[in-house]
């Protein structure tokens, strides 16, 4: 395994690739690295045994130069600090890049949610919204799901924010439960965004997706969705992993059996699945012969160690930050087209806009609307960035991947609204 980059310092090295191209001075940069507020708090939790556990959760709020802050919250064992403010940072530009008139933040908790019982988990995410509160409201910052959060982790969210304010604010979580304002597209929203912009590239590449095979690392909410969609567009997805492994089949899955399989008859996990050719492991997914790789786990899994095996001709960044800078170089000399993370991953924060705008307006948007709304949203923006890339960066064959791209569209706009604002 490569050494892990702080993840924070990965964006910090991103960032500056993007200032170099834009031209910015060091003490833009330097406005556009720090991130406006971090609060840390105290999360007790009463145990099932009576005892009482202390969790640390952090919402870092990293700029909000185009509107109120916006981003997730995630729940694991390896979130820390540096990650939570790489993450904030790629959300200003996702939902830059995206055309969302927000900010960006994220937050986190450091626990292994799976080790927590239903009741110990509302009193953990009731307990985390409190305390972030006074820094949280539906024109100020308007958390939503990320990593092992869910609907239901929204729903005690709101519950706790209008129980400690007195008012009834459905818009200041996105990602709800269909009761309490969330859209159902939300839930399947990632999946289909990363699923369109695969099929725009593809078209860029070969004239379409049809037939194409496809890897997907992580069989959660976003990779089983981006499976779901891309097998619909006539994509064949030959393997599929999660924590445990993976699976390969060259006459490609049915994820809706595979995940009905190991969800009732598994225990949860791909390897169980029986229709398979052979089992393989998370790093023969990843450099397995496929047209198609999407990682839509976590961070860092195509590094240094790993890149030149890569053999797939399009990567679709699922996860936010799964290739490292220096597999990226690589990559990029292997012209291997990687659609990043900020521009692949956000049907999840465009839907979370709609969803937000739907709240305020105490309105009643269609699935069939809100769906085409995303999906037409992500084709034009990944038309935007393929075309910043091919004429002002050289495209595929030049020096620079579509992230470069991506980010320069993003970190312009925001600086332009900072430098507007009187703050640069
Ligand atoms: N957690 C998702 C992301 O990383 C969605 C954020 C949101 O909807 O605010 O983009």
């Amino acid at each position: 395994m490569a050494v892990r980059l702080d993840p924070y310092e990965e964006a910090k090295k991103q960032l500056e690739v993007t200032a170099s191209i834009l031209g910015l001075s060091k003490e833009v940069y330097d406005m556009l690295a720090t991130p406006e507020r971090i609060v840390q708090v105290k999360i007790p939790v009463v145990m099932r045994d009576g005892s009482v556990k202390v969790f640390i959760g952090w919402r870092v709020q990293h700029n909000s130069a185009l509107g109120p802050y916006k981003g997730g919250v995630r729940y694991s064992p390896e979130t820390n600090l540096s990650e939570v403010m790489a993450l904030a940072m790629w959300m200003t530009w996702k939902n830059s890049l995206a055309g969302l008139p927000y900010g960006g933040a994220k937050g986190g908790i450091q626990v292994d949610p799976f080790q927590l019982n239903q009741y110990e988990l509302m009193q953990l995410s009731k307990n985390y919204f409190s305390a972030i509160s006074p820094f949280v409201g539906v024109d100020l910052d308007i958390p939503a799901p990320d990593v092992n959060t869910n609907p239901q982790t929204m729903a005690w969210f709101l519950d706790a924010y209008e129980s400690r304010t007195g008012l009834k604010q459905l818009g200041v979580v996105t990602g709800k439960p269909l009761e309490l304002g969330g859209l159902e597209t939300r839930i399947y929203s990632t999946g289909l965004g990363v699923a369109t912009v695969a099929q725009a590239a593809a078209k860029k590449l070969w004239g379409g997706i049809e037939g194409r095979t496809v890897a997907i690392q992580g069989f959660g909410n976003v990779g089983y969705y981006t499976a779901k969609f891309l097998k619909e567009m006539g994509a064949k997805v030959v393997a599929i992993s999660d924590i445990k492994g993976g699976i390969y089949n060259s006459k490609g899955f049915d994820p809706d059996a595979v995940r009905e399989y190991i969800t009732k008859k598994g225990s949860g996990f791909v390897i169980d699945y029986p229709d398979v050719e052979r089992k393989i492991t998370n790093d023969e997914l990843l450099t397995s012969n496929v047209d198609i790789l999407v990682p839509a786990a976590v961070e860092n899994v195509i590094n240094a160690s790993n890149a030149n095996n890569v053999k797939a001709k399009l990567i679709v960044e699922g996860a936010n930050g799964p290739t490292s800078p220096e597999a990226e170089q690589i990559l990029v000399k292997k012209q291997v087209v990687i659609v990043p993370d900020i521009l692949a991953n956000s049907g999840g924060v465009v839907m979370s806009h709609i969803e937000w705008v739907n709240n305020r307006m105490g309105g009643w948007i269609t699935e069939e609307e809100a769906k085409n709304k995303l999906m037409q949203k992500m084709t034009d923006n990944f038309n935007a960035v393929w075309n910043y890339w091919e004429q002002k960066l050289g495209g595929l064959g030049g020096a620079y991947s579509m992230r470069t791209a991506a980010q320069a569209i993003a970190v312009d706009k925001v600086v332009r609204a900072m430098k507007l604002r009187g703050w640069i």
